[in-house]
């Protein structure tokens, strides 16, 4: 057996960082609480607890980039920031399509850092059908906490791109209600680039915020090491199995880590197949079910003025006019030309044309509140995510797409192009509309999603609940849950803030039950 040493060479990550250059054998390491995953739902916990003095060990499958590795080659970024290249799918129809990333800071690495706190409604649904004490106002101090952690802020305004201020010129032509996004940065620069990793560090995602407090009070992170299973003593988890792979040797070794807490932060997809491959269920019955997606749709609006969609903030505004119909908001995104390309119905010479007129697209999309779920189950080993759109749901997208066209009309675009492989370019709101009065085939709905929740709900019943109200799993103990997967229902705004305050409020419990916990 080889113990895990320092990393000595040069460009090696901080003090405390080990990946699979530093693993050299099968390896044990104790510890006090060790956490799987290492993104907004692990790095929060990490920190909070090292800081209150525990011993805390992070395993996190993804690899571990510094700022200085994130370039403008997108196509490197997607294979190293993304799980499986960004190309994963929730089987149903229409598929949906949703990314995840797979790093040291999680799916924060390539965030768009939209940092809103959980809308009082959606808490006020919680406390009354998942039975959850929460409101805004007792969870006011956790909020707070976690914005000042992760610079919650609103955007420098020079910061703000054309195709994000073409999007506000069409709210305000319409009269309709708009935010401006609030998001974890320090002085962004606009650079377009947070989905690929920030090349500045602007965005404060966990890999710059979380992970470093983390390692400053003496948390060690074990990147490259992926957890296949948890151990236990009848009913108590005990630590985690796992296995690093030197891609370059291709050499395989164990890594176990022995801990008095084991705290499951894998994600909305892979907290329920660790769990399951662990051999836990859930007397509920909903441990992988209650699956909520938040489905999105885009489309491109073509104007005659130069957009320069590439300069400026991810995103800048969110039209809210339509939040009480199921539209959570509409936003403008930029997307690189391959990724625009690859979205585009168009071939050969059309696609070429198209492409030549990136300068002037702005692509703008809408999210819908999910009014169903869907499920993950488990095939050998892995998980599989499962998800039918409801009808309802289809139709409030088909209204959505017909107000955001004739938003982006108003704005001044020439042409909307609609993402499906029939539909020709609009040239008019009426051509949208026209287009819409015919029936859709479910089949030729192009979506994609990048919240993904609510696989391992809260509840205070644990017939009807995964994990306790602080995310301790019912019925087993010692083994806490922390990420996505504990919504009880979809959250309707940008769920990062909401995730972290979470999980800062079940450090706070670990910290207050220490005596019980680590005896
Ligand atoms: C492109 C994109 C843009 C987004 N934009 C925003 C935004 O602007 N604002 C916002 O609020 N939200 C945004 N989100 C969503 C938000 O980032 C996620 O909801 C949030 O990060 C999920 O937190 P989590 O802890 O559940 O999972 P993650 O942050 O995904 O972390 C899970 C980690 O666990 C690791 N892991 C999984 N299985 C194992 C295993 N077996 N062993 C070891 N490690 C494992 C994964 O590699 C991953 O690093 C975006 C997401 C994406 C992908
Ligand atoms: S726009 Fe650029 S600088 Fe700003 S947070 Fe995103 S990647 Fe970083």
């Amino acid at each position: 057996m080889a113990v895990a040493r320092s990393a000595l060479h040069e460009g090696a990550g901080p003090t405390g960082v080990f990946t699979r250059h530093d693993i050299h054998g099968d390896t044990v390491i104790d510890c006090d609480v060790v956490i799987v995953g290492s993104g907004a739902g692990g790095s929060p916990i990490a920190a909070e607890l090292a800081e209150a003095g525990f011993d805390v060990v992070v395993v996190e499958e993804g690899p571990y980039y510094q700022t200085r590795d994130f370039t403008a080659d997108t196509s490197a970024m997607v294979r190293q920031l993304y799980r499986d290249g960004g190309a994963t799918i929730a089987i149903g129809n229409p598929p949906i399509m949703f990314q995840e990333g797979r790093a040291v800071g999680g799916s924060t690495v390539i965030n768009g850092g939209m940092s809103w706190r959980t809308p009082d409604d959606i808490l006020d649904r919680w406390r009354k059908e998942a039975g959850l004490d929460v409101d805004g106002k007792s969870l006011d101090p956790y909020f707070s906490r976690v914005e000042k952690r992760i610079h919650v802020a609103p955007n420098d305004p020079e910061a703000i791109g054309n195709e994000n201020l073409l999007l506000k010129r069409g709210a305000d032509k319409m009269g309709w209600k708009y935010v401006s996004n609030l998001r974890n940065q320090v002085h962004c620069i606009g650079s377009n680039r947070c989905a690929f990793g920030c090349p500045t560090g602007a965005k404060q995602s966990a890999l710059v915020s979380y992970i470093p407090r983390a390692l400053h009070y003496g948390a060690r992170v074990y990147a490259d090491v992926k957890v296949d299973r948890m151990t236990f003593h009848g009913k108590r988890a005990t630590g985690v199995l796992g296995r690093v792979v030197n891609t370059e040797s291709g050499k395989s070794h164990r890594v176990v880590v022995r801990a008095q807490l084991v705290v499951a932060a894998c994600g909305a997809i892979h907290t329920p197949a660790l769990l399951a491959r662990s051999g836990l269920s859930s007397r509920s019955g909903r441990l992988g079910k209650n699956l909520g997606l938040h489905p999105n749709i885009k489309i491109i609006a073509l104007f005659d003025e130069d957009v320069t969609s590439w300069k400026g903030v991810h995103q800048a505004f969110q039209v809210r006019e339509f939040v009480e119909q199921g539209l959570g908001c509409f936003a403008a995104v930029n997307l690189p030309p391959s990724v625009t390309a690859m979205s585009l119905p168009h071939k050969g010479r059309a696609l070429g044309e198209i492409m030549d007129r990136y300068n002037n697209m702005v692509v703008a999309g809408l999210l819908v509140e999910d009014t169903t779920s869907g499920n993950v189950k488990i095939i050998n080993g892995r998980p599989q995510a499962f998800y039918q759109l409801a009808d309802r749901d289809i139709v409030t997208m088909q209204k959505g797409l017909v107000l955001l066209s004739e938003m982006m009309f108003a704005a001044g675009a020439k042409k909307i192009l609609l993402p499906f492989h029939h539909a020709s370019e609009m040239l008019s709101a009426d051509d949208t509309r026209r287009f819409f009065s015919k029936p859709i085939p479910a089949s030729s709905w192009e979506l994609f999603t990048v919240h993904m929740m609510g696989t391992c709900a809260m509840g205070s019943d644990r017939t009807t609940s995964v994990t306790d109200e602080f995310g301790f799993m019912h019925d087993v103990d010692r083994l806490l849950i922390s990420d996505a997967s504990v919504f009880p229902t979809p959250c309707r705004v940008n769920p990062m803030e909401t995730i972290m305050t979470l999980a800062t409020r079940s450090a706070g419990y670990v910290i207050d039950n220490a005596g019980r916990l680590f005896s």
